[in-house]
């Protein structure tokens, strides 16, 4: 099985400056950013997707990271976006969140 990227960045084996931490969140910039800014809000714990979190204070406590990481960004305006399933264009199996801001956005997302 292929080690998981997110996983990797999580415990430093790929060097990544964290815009965020805690004890158990991490967020850094997306690799391909889609909007001047785009960040990336990861349970340091390896959970699948969001079909798999079995933990909703994990899934609350992600929220709340995103909007922290956002405001250390400069943003008062973004979006969060979970991807989940290949379908919806989850390309990562580490549940995630993405933070994008700083351009108008469209409605409805592609
Ligand atoms: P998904 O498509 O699963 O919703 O989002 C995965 C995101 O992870 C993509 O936007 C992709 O650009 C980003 N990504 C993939 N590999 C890396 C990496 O090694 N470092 C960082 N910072 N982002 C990555
Ligand atoms: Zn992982």
């Amino acid at each position: 099985m292929q080690p998981c990227i997110f996983c990797r960045i999580v415990e430093g084996a790929i060097p990544t400056p964290f815009v965020y931490k805690d004890d158990e969140i991490v967020a850094f910039s997306d690799i391909q950013p889609q909007a001047p800014v785009h960040l990336l809000v990861v349970p340091r714990r390896h959970v699948g997707s969001l079909n798999e979190a079995d933990d909703d204070m994990l899934l609350g406590r992600l929220l709340a990271s995103a909007r922290k990481a956002a405001a250390q960004a400069g943003l008062e305006q973004y979006r969060i976006v979970v991807n989940t399933g290949a379908d919806a264009g989850q390309s990562v199996l580490h549940l995630h969140l993405h933070v994008l801001g700083g351009r108008v956005m469209a409605w409805p997302p592609g």
